[in-house]
């Protein structure tokens, strides 16, 4: 019976109620060429009441709304509300028949309105078929399924018992089989592995819904002929209706299954077990993929394998031996608790010592709650037993956040029921959102006098999961060779699933409905985190990358951490302009801009700084509003995945941030040519750069912003501080060992202090202490991994062979670990290799320039495909901008080098690529202009 939809329709959520009044109105022009219709609505809710506003702001007149009477507390319909607010006739129907006729008074008011279709959007009584009939158009009525899958009341709850992948929603013609009548259109929706009744409606049936019944009618006005569809019996499902006594979970079955029928009667009318001889029902249930984690046994009727209580919930175990985690358990006095919390006979927390802004916060909800209970309320009032229903439950959660900012779930309201309880939860809530019961796959070691978690699985969806075929890569420490751990290697199909999470969090999930600020809190609370968690990273990252450990606690995790708390501050000062513009007299016209977000955003960074380089793209990606799928480089990927690790301790909700370690060429690729994926922010290589910006052309036409090699020139005149250019120059070359893209690749010495300059590098050079990045001492440690170390040898026999002068270095130091020698070449002459192509490596190529040349040296200068950054040293201020005035790239240093700052824009010229990291540029590479139009 469709009446019983009743029961979903109750689901109230308001934020799509708020998207839909957004939505639903039409343009002037849509409004004239529609026909108005006189139209009755029977059914009742907010579902019914939107589908009301939204009829009549499109210019249809209601003539007469039917519905149900107020409530045993006197409390109206919201259906109710709405028409009576805007003066249409409202009749409050207890019963439509007597002795199996119309009521004739009933129908002689019906008729009297003179309606031209009845518009059923749901109701919880038996329409008389009279009634359905009499208008000229008939009756058409709103059904939660694909017709004619799954008829009958309980037909979303098959949906997802049956594992469907698609669910949607049916707006039929009523006839006398109630859900057989002949189909007038239809919306499908994808489903979720953990998607609800709740879920489905809240994203897609509730507000598709009403959308859809304000398109049914305008089918019917503007058509002679609208749709009518008859449905087919061969592909109709019809299961009956799902009642408590039937929904007892069967354990001998697949993970899966179980899965499904536990999201499947959620929260109506929920599937319960046998716990300890006690029945209790089970809400909140997702497959369980991370290992089982340490816990309690408890016996189950339905099982001989027992349950286990961990801190995040209860597995079950099927037949196939996988396992369903369940977050909630209700006993048969209605009391619902935390499954972890099952057996510990703990009472709710009761928190006695609280902060003046808690006090404050405390009468805040006092105030909610007495409002909505219309009555005083002590501590140990119960919400549920003063009269508060569901609507009044979404009610709550809605006025504590938006007095107070802290977010709750329904679900907390039915767990803590008491003022008491309920404030103590809110309370909690505020004082730690982050998720301490995260349990993932992880490595463990013990280095640098510390102990190091380190998760080394695929991160989507804020869990760490194996690649689905399996692969992993190993992780080699360059150091001494071995081996840290093994990575999962992220395939297409992985992707594939990243994406759609990505794409879910951004199309519906929390993160774009979250206020900006918000959005800042979250990163400025991971940025604490990384924080804290300084030493640690820096350790991951000097074992992984052969960072030295103290230049990684500075730069490779210090400017990470800064990144954030920059991007993080950028979140609420994201907006647009308002625009003069001609005016169509005798109407006036205003244009403004909004800033928006992308949508689902690919990430692809290089090995060389590697928590850095992820930063630097992430922060300012996220700052905007965007959803992330990040793929690492390959050999150097631990601290990115311990960076999503930390992420979800911060709060950040699932989907938001996925991490894929996986090969360029099959997972980065993969996510270039991904149709979801709307922006790719790449760090690397030219000629990988090259090649995304044609995938990116030839696909979905994304956008693209690429930060490329370099071969950045550093000019020294004879008027510097020579100390100062002999201690930059140095660290031009050989920080972070040289690899590091903005590293001057090429250094023009003026004649007359040529030889000094290069005694002095060369002393320097010859003190640099080399080894174990992780002993303080040390200021070189070894190269990233072995193909580039055999590359940078290779660069260096190239130019001795070409005749360039070796002073220093140019070969693999002999012992354990990817060492090179710092290097240092003089006499490299324009033509050479050497001197135009990168090394990425710890090599000093130095050229001579003649006394006063300074045009000459320009000229030299620029005559690279690059442009990354470029440097002068001179004392003469007016030499100085004329060189930074004539050098093309996208950084020009002065009296100083690799003086970044995250406020600084940092990106290159010509073949260095175009799109900049770092400050307000940044963000803008993130978000796309809308330019709105108005007339008034
Ligand atoms: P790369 O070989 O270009 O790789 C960069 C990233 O792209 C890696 O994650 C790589 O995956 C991935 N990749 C490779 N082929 C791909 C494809 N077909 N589709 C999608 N992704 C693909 O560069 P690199 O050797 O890692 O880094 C060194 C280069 O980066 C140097 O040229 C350096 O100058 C440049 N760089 C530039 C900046 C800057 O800001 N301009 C900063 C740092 C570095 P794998 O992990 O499989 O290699």
């Amino acid at each position: 019976m469709l009446q019983r939809w009743a029961v979903l329709l109750r689901r109230q959520p308001s934020t799509a109620a708020a998207q839909l009044t957004r939505r639903s109105f039409h343009t002037t022009r849509e409004r004239l060429a529609l026909r108005s219709m006189r139209i009755a609505i029977i059914g009742q809710s907010l579902f019914g009441a939107n589908v009301y506003k939204v009829l009549r702001q499109n210019g249809h007149e209601i003539v007469g709304v039917f519905t149900v009477p107020d409530d045993a507390k006197g409390r109206v319909d919201p259906l109710a509300a709405a028409a009576t607010a805007d003066g249409t006739k409202v009749f409050k129907v207890k019963r439509w028949r007597e002795k199996n006729q119309v009521i004739k008074e009933l129908y002689e008011q019906y008729q009297a309105l003179d309606a031209e279709l009845n518009v059923l959007p749901f109701c919880t009584q038996f329409i008389p078929m009279d009634i359905i009939k009499l208008p000229k158009y008939q009756s058409i009525i709103y059904h939660p399924s694909l017709l004619p899958r799954h008829r009958g009341a309980s037909s979303i709850n098959w949906t997802l018992i049956h594992g469907d992948t698609k669910a949607g929603l049916t707006v039929f013609w009523a006839d006398d089989g109630l859900d057989t009548g002949p189909i007038l259109l239809q919306k499908e929706c994808h489903v979720q592995e953990n998607d609800t009744i709740d879920s489905l409606y809240n994203r897609f049936l509730f507000p598709e819904g009403i959308m859809a019944m304000d398109e049914a009618v305008k089918l019917i006005a503007n058509s002679d002929k609208p749709p009518r569809r008859i449905q087919s019996e061969e592909e109709a499902t019809y299961e009956g209706i799902l009642k408590k006594e039937n929904c007892q979970v069967k354990l001998d079955q697949p993970a899966a299954t179980i899965h499904n029928f536990i999201r499947g009667t959620d929260k109506v009318p929920g599937a319960w077990l046998t716990l300890d001889g006690k029945i209790v029902t089970v809400y909140g249930s997702e497959l369980w993929r991370q290992p089982v984690p340490e816990g309690r046994s408890v016996q189950l009727a339905e099982s001989k394998t027992p349950a286990v209580i961990h801190d995040n919930g209860i597995l079950l175990f099927g037949s196939d031996g996988q396992a369903v985690n369940v977050k909630q358990l209700v006993f048969e006095d209605g009391k619902m608790i935390p499954a972890s919390k099952y057996g510990l006979n703990e009472s709710n927390v009761t928190i006695t010592e609280l902060s003046p802004e808690e006090e404050k916060m405390k009468a805040s909800v006092e105030e909610i709650w007495a409002s909505i209970l219309n009555q005083k309320v002590t501590p140990s009032t119960d919400f549920f037993k003063s009269g508060g229903g569901s609507m009044d439950v979404v009610r709550l959660v809605e006025e504590l956040k938006h007095t107070t900012g802290i977010v709750l779930k329904n679900d907390d309201v039915y767990m803590n029921p008491t003022l008491e309880a309920f404030i103590s939860a809110a309370i909690l809530k505020s004082r730690d959102s982050g998720d301490k019961t995260f349990i993932f796959n992880h490595v463990k070691l013990n280095k640098n006098k510390m102990d190091l978690i380190i998760p080394h699985e695929l991160f989507i969806n804020n869990q760490f999961v194996p690649a689905k075929s399996g692969k992993s890569e190993p992780v080699i420490c360059p150091t001494d060779e071995s081996i840290l751990c093994k990575v999962s290697s992220a395939q297409k199909e992985d992707v594939d699933i990243a994406v759609q999470a990505a794409k879910e969090a951004f199309d519906n999930g929390d993160w774009s409905r979250m206020n900006p600020r918000d959005r800042g809190t979250l990163m400025f609370r991971l940025a604490d985190l990384m924080d804290q968690h300084r030493d640690e990273l820096a350790t991951i990252e000097s074992l992984d990358s052969g960072a030295v450990y103290t230049l990684a606690i500075k730069t490779h995790i210090g400017m990470s951490i800064e990144t954030w708390r920059y991007f993080a501050g950028w979140t609420d000062k994201i907006h647009g302009e308002t625009i003069p513009l001609n005016q169509a007299r005798p109407n006036r016209n205003l244009s403004y801009t909004k800033k928006e977000p992308i949508g689902v955003c690919g990430l692809i960074t290089p090995w060389n700084y590697p928590l850095m380089m992820v930063s630097w793209k992430m922060a300012a990606c996220l700052a905007a509003g965007n959803t992330v799928v990040l793929k690492p480089a390959a050999v150097s990927s631990l601290t990115a995945l311990k960076l999503a690790e930390l992420s979800v301790h911060a709060g950040f909700p699932p989907g938001v941030i996925n991490v894929l370690p996986g090969d360029g060429r099959v997972c980065g690729q993969a996510i270039v040519d991904h149709p979801d994926v709307l922006k790719i922010g790449f760090t690397g290589s030219t000629p990988v750069g090259q090649q995304i910006m044609q995938s990116c052309a030839t696909d979905n036409l994304k956008r693209v912003s690429l930060e490329l090699g370099g071969k950045s020139p550093l000019i020294i005149f004879s008027d510097c501080d020579l100390d100062k250019a002999v201690r930059n120059g140095l660290q031009s070359v050989f920080f972070n060992k040289g690899e590091n893209c903005i590293s001057a690749g090429r250094i023009f010495v003026e004649e007359d202090i040529y030889d000094e300059f290069l005694r002095r590098v060369v002393g320097e050079v010859k003190k640099m202490k080399i080894g174990d990045p992780l002993d303080r001492s040390v200021t070189h440690g070894p190269q990233n991994h072995k193909a580039h170390l055999d590359k940078l040898v290779k660069y260096c026999q190239q130019g001795v062979s070409e005749g360039a002068k070796l002073l220093q270095g140019g070969n693999r130091i002999d012992r354990k670990g990817y060492f090179m020698e710092p290097t240092v070449f003089c006499d490299v002459e324009d033509h050479m290799y050497i001197a135009k192509e990168e090394s990425f490596g710890p090599v000093m190529v130095t050229s001579k320039f003649g006394t006063g040349d300074i045009e000459g040296v320009i000229k030299r200068a620029n005559a690279t495909q690059y442009g990354l950054a470029a440097g002068v040293f001179t004392r003469d201020i007016s030499k100085a901008l004329r060189v930074a005035d004539s050098l093309q790239a996208g950084t020009v240093f002065v009296n100083t080098y690799n003086k970044t700052d995250v406020a600084v824009p940092f990106g290159g010229f010509k073949m260095s690529g175009f799109g900049k990291d770092l400050g307000r540029d940044a963000i803008n590479e993130y978000l796309q202009t809308k330019a709105v139009t108005i007339e008034y």
